[in-house]
């Protein structure tokens, strides 16, 4: 038979998913024998099948008696009883906490009757009317829907009338009033009167809270925090005890350790003759927890031991809700309380140092996103003032510098040793140079996988993007926003973490976390705590851990953060700057002989990049990707070049030969749709001796590293391939060239040879292309982008936030790896590649390589590694052995 009334003695804290997390905790600490108001919970099942059908399940209403009557028969009155009435809480608790969400109803059962019995029986008339408006007021708010902003109205009315400061100062027969005026009002605006009958308050009252759960706050919280939509929530029914029976009852809260820093001691707040909200509404000043010793020094002491027990029954920093009443301590509620990122990874090293949990047990009590906010600077709060401007917070952190409007400006500046921030409408490759040397880039449009971001994420710099309030004006070398007008050479302060913008320099606090990971230096107790976690970690986990890097120094950093290896470098990073003259004499040549030229130009600076990344990697895997984006985006924009010729035409002046050439080539590799054109395998086939060039640079680079002694392990790789065929053809290429440096050098050189799975057609027959790779790395933004049809340029800021509060998806799909879909790639690639080839090592790059929940699932798929940038490289670490178990 299905039950859905459970009694405190039937549960325990890990009935969660029935019984609420209030609910499992309560009957956990009625266990414990701590002292609990006795009660009953009906169960989350019950509430689903209320907000399924729109009615109670059969039977409830039988079960929830049946536990009413035994409550009543132990406490010897009944719910409502005139001459002495039992009075009940009905509280709302769900599988996840979500504090204030939903609602609560106190004083159950008290009516026009049992009100002048309640005071004969506590003694204190005050108290009684004092509990009969606080149930008319919610009662008629949370169950009747009145608009609450009206009680509070005819309270404060009430108060200045009588000149009373605050609820203290209203007595029994202001009290009694003020029912009367709750009454009137809840009457005019519902037409309905205050139900007398204890019994439907109770009914009503546990309906009401089954139906919080699709309140709006409570949706809109689920959807912030992932929390499902389907849960529900469980009921818990109470017996009442009272904090307003006068100055030696109250109401407080407390942690058992501090939850903003994790260090031990008494934490909490406390407010005299007050009951349920009271302490966290404002609606009085509250004292610290400590001063309860003073006033209640028995209970005070009681409480100190239940907060011992619970700390070390749970084995984690517990916040506690309690009420004293007349001196008595009463335990109402528990949970393992929410922290902060440093409290997390404090408390984690505290209770496994007292033996409380162990390493494994430690670990998996701090996140990879914890550890990501650790490593950023901060702006000192405290010193904020109101922020200029909004956007998104792309990439986290916090920067201040001069405002700057183009790349060339932001080179200029920072060569001159000055910091800047790169403000743009949005970003493009061109932008590059100037990206890498500000502090921060702000940008007015785009969104959290807009050129800006993606790229500002990779580097570790500062990023806020799509702040709409701002107006950028590039010519006049300015921007504006909420009236204020910022001129080129204006400090400002971007905070990455919070999507904000401020006028001046806001103080910065450094980050002693990421001191650590330079240099390995533990300062205080948070880092030591960091640096544990990070040992374990590194201890327990079987994925590998890489970083994409494209320069020496990123490579360098990388490694100092703990990366065993470069899983993609870029080399089209390498075409950018003063050296896209040559890759532009490339593209244009018209005779062998002038693009031989041009390769042979460009062949040098390679080498000489691989040279130094292959140094800053010595010993450890390199893998570097063969030139991957169209070739167009390393001419002129089309547009742009066509208005230029055609104003100079205007003005009578002829193009140029080597304009003309440029127009035509640009109009020539014109794509619609670049990203699906000419691009990756697809290019190294098509434009002759780009392939030999590239990997001549590698070979050449691994022989000059070997000659010097050092020990350079590079891979080649080769992007978007569809076809086993595509593969066979560049390797031929490939396998010839390497040959080729191998004999001039009389040096073997075993480089290999593998692909990038990114389309779906490579994943779906990645045994036959298993046959020609000797590894795989995941390109899962590609793979995203093509396994869902999504531009990842342009769908973010056109319909993914209308996704996203629809519901389609919770998280987007190229922050979080798409488990189903293109999850569901990646393992049949996996399993089909390496049963085509045992041992294929199978690698991820991509953003998805430093997502927290992406790298648990690449665990879970058996890959070898994720590869991300170097500053998710310790978050990659710290998840990767979370992942292990
Ligand atoms: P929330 O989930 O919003 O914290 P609760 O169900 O915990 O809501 O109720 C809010 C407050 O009401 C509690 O902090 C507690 O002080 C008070 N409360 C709830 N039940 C009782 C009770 N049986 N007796 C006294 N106070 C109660
Ligand atoms: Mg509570
Ligand atoms: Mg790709």
């Amino acid at each position: 038979m299905v039950r859905y009334v459970y009694a405190f003695s039937e549960g325990s804290r890990d009935q969660a998913d029935l019984l609420g997390g209030k609910g499992a905790n309560l009957c956990e600490m009625a266990r414990l024998g701590l002292p609990v108001p006795p009660g009953f919970i009906v169960s989350t099942e019950a509430c689903r099948a209320y907000l399924a059908t729109g009615s109670e399940p059969d039977g409830l209403a039988g079960e929830i008696q049946e536990h009413l009557t035994a409550l009543e028969r132990a406490a010897g009155r009944r719910l409502g009883q005139p001459d002495d009435p039992l009075l009940v809480s009905v509280r709302s608790g769900a599988r996840y906490s979500m504090p204030g969400m939903m609602e609560t109803i106190l004083d159950i059962g008290l009516n026009d009757d049992s009100v002048p019995g309640l005071a004969k029986s506590a003694g204190d008339e005050r108290f009684a009317w004092d509990s009969y408006r606080r149930l008319v007021q919610m009662f008629g708010s949370t169950v009747m829907g009145v608009d609450g902003a009206l009680f509070d109205k005819a309270m404060e009315g009430l108060k200045q009338d009588v000149g009373a400061k605050d609820d203290l100062g209203l007595g029994a027969v202001d009290l009694a009033g003020l029912v009367e005026t709750y009454k009137e009002l809840i009457l005019r605006e519902t037409g309905e009167a205050f139900p007398q009958s204890p019994a439907e308050q109770l009914h009503r009252a546990v309906l009401a809270v089954f139906e919080s759960w699709n309140g709006e706050r409570a949706r809109l919280y689920r959807k912030r925090e992932h929390i499902p939509d389907d849960l529900g929530t469980a009921v818990t029914v109470q017996t009442m005890v009272f904090g307003n029976l006068g100055p030696d009852s109250g109401s407080g809260v407390a942690f058992t350790r501090d939850p903003a820093t994790g260090r031990p001691g008494v934490y909490g707040d406390y407010l005299a003759n007050a009951q349920g909200e009271d302490v966290v509404a404002g609606i009085r000043n509250t004292v610290p927890l400590d001063e309860l010793a003073r006033i209640a020094p028995e209970a005070y002491e009681q409480l100190r031991g239940h907060m011992a027990a619970l700390e070390a029954h749970y084995c984690d920093l517990c916040d506690i809700e309690f009420t004293i009443e007349r001196g008595r301590l009463w335990m109402l509620q528990t949970r393992v309380g929410k922290r902060t990122a440093e409290a997390a990874f404090t408390i984690a090293a505290a209770v496994a140092d007292e033996g409380l949990v162990t390493a494994d047990e430690a670990l998996t009590r701090v996140r990879g996103d914890q550890l990501a906010r650790l490593m950023f600077p901060r702006f000192d709060a405290s010193s904020a003032g109101d922020p200029l401007a909004h956007g998104i917070p792309a990439s986290p952190g916090a920067a201040v510098g001069a405002a700057v409007f183009d790349s060339a400006e932001a080179v200029r500046r920072a060569a001159a040793g000055e910091k800047v921030v790169l403000v743009r409408e949005e970003t493009t490759p061109d932008d590059l140079p100037g990206m890498v040397a500000a502090r921060a880039v702000l940008t007015s449009r785009g969104g959290k996988t807009s050129h800006a971001a993606v790229v500002a994420r990779g580097m570790g710099t500062v990023c806020v993007c799509g702040a709409e309030e701002i107006t950028v004006d590039p010519k006049g070398r300015c921007f504006t926003a909420g009236g204020t007008t910022v001129e080129e050479g204006t400090v400002i302060s971007v905070d990455g973490s919070a999507g904000a913008v401020y006028l001046g320099e806001v103080p910065l606090v450094d980050s002693a976390v990421a001191r650590y990971f330079e240099t390995g230096e533990r300062a205080d107790a948070l880092v030591d705590a960091v640096a544990r976690a990070m040992e374990h970690a590194d201890e327990v986990r079987r994925l590998g851990v890489r970083a994409n890097a494209d320069t020496p120094e990123d490579a360098a950093r990388a490694r100092r953060y703990g990366a065993e290896g470069i899983g993609l470098c870029r080399t089209e990073h390498m075409f950018l700057g003063e050296r896209r003259r040559l890759v532009e004499a490339m593209i244009l040549a018209r005779t062998d002989e002038e693009r031989d030229r041009a390769l042979g130009a460009l062949l040098p600076l390679q080498r000489q990049d691989f040279t130094g990344i292959l140094g800053a990697m010595d010993g450890l895997p390199v893998t570097i990707r063969l030139l991957d984006p169209p070739l167009h985006e390393f001419l002129p924009d089309r547009t742009e070049l066509a208005v230029r010729l055609a104003a100079d035409e205007a003005r009578g002046i002829p193009p140029s030969e080597h304009d003309a050439q440029l127009l035509e080539a640009v109009n020539r590799m014109h794509e619609e749709n670049p990203m699906l054109g000419l691009r990756g395998v697809r290019l190294g086939l098509v434009a002759p001796g780009l392939v030999g060039m590239q990997v001549r640079a590698v070979a050449e680079a691994v022989v000059e590293r070997r000659r010097a002694g050092g020990d350079p392990r590079a891979e080649i790789m080769v992007p978007l391939v569809d076809t086993v065929e595509e593969l066979r053809l560049v390797r031929e290429e490939v396998d010839r060239v390497l040959a080729g440096v191998s004999a001039e050098s009389g040096m073997p050189l075993d480089c290999p040879v593998g692909t990038m799975i990114e389309l779906p057609r490579a994943a779906l027959t990645a045994g036959l292309i298993a046959e020609e790779a000797e590894f795989f790395s995941f390109g899962t933004n590609d793979l995203t982008q093509t396994t869902w049809g999504f531009s990842r340029d342009d769908v973010e800021a056109a319909f993914f936030s209308a996704y996203l509060d629809k519901g389609v998806f919770s998280v987007s799909p190229f922050e979080t790896i798409d488990r189903q879909g293109v999850g569901r790639l990646v393992r049949i690639a996996a399993a089909e590649g390496r049963a085509a080839r045992p041992g294929l090592q199978l690698g991820v790059c991509g953003e998805h390589g430093g997502d927290p929940e992406s790298v648990h699932f690449f665990h879970a798929a058996g890959l070898d590694y994720v590869s991300c940038s170097p500053f998710r490289v310790p978050v990659a670490r710290l998840e990767a052995g979370r992942a292990a178990l």
